[in-house]
């Protein structure tokens, strides 16, 4: 597998990175995992936009779904297309959610662009991956993402306070692509996101490979103090990731 970091600023656009998406590639095949705000910039600049094979979206806010909405345009209108339908796995609503994103009531569904596929909790194959996706603790309906590919193993965290799952899907992952988004030094909201610490203490307990620190938020972070509570927490690598990122897995 070949992970691609095409956007990972947290919550909205930062001015270096667009939001969370991450181009999973084998076989020739490529899933959008998450597409946030912005992401078509990072598709452009570190992907391929005609080359998308599905897009798995972990939750419908819009940090991690307006990049969908964006790239109806090209979809639907580039001079070498329509494209065919693509497949969106997303949580119940997206839809609609998407639509009503997109433009007004009377455009109608997005329907001809992409074929929207219920995700819930469980294990599916998705192209040559086969997907485990377990709900978190996050506000709305959040799935924790565990991605395996020829016995190697990619685990994303998506969006998620202190939960057991996370470790549960992440356990034994050659690579572990985890949100850090609040500061340790700061009184944080509880069931929302996790901190550097709480991100290394996961991994630690999953016994992952690597650790990979995404979704900062850049406006109010501290990527040093992020990195730095997180490797206190975990002995193994530990990375932030940046935009054009690319790791073999
Ligand atoms: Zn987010
Ligand atoms: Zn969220």
């Amino acid at each position: 597998m070949r992970l691609t970091v095409l956007g990972c600023a947290g919550s909205f656009p930062a001015p270096d990175s667009a939001c969370s998406a991450y181009l999973v590639e084998a076989e020739g095949f490529s899933l959008l995992l998450d597409f946030g705000s912005g992401a078509m910039s990072g598709l452009q600049r570190y992907g391929d936009m005609r080359r998308v094979d599905a897009i798995l979206l972990s939750h419908l806010h819009c940090d991690h779904m307006l990049g969908a909405c964006d790239y109806v345009v090209i979809r639907r209108y580039s001079p070498d297309g329509p494209y065919p339908p693509l497949p969106v796995y997303a949580p119940a609503g997206a839809r609609e959610r998407m639509a009503a994103a997109y433009g007004s009531p009377d455009e109608g569904p997005l329907d001809d662009v992409y074929e929207f596929r219920t995700m819930t909790a469980g294990t599916f194959p998705l192209g040559p991956f086969t997907v485990t996706a377990e709900r978190v603790n996050h506000p709305i309906e959040t799935y924790g993402i565990r991605l395996e590919h020829d016995g190697r193993v990619l685990a994303y965290s998506a969006d998620s306070g202190v939960c057991d799952v996370l470790s549960r899907l992440a356990s034994g992952a050659d690579m572990f692509l985890c949100e850090a988004s609040y500061l340790d030094s700061a009184v944080n909201p509880p069931d929302l996101h996790l901190t550097g610490r709480e991100a290394g203490e996961v991994a630690a307990k999953a016994g992952v490979g690597r650790l990979l620190l995404t979704h900062l938020v850049s406006a109010w972070g501290d990527a040093e103090e992020t990195y730095r509570s997180a490797a206190a927490a975990f002995d193994g690598a530990v990375e932030l990731v940046r935009p054009g990122g690319v790791y073999e897995i």
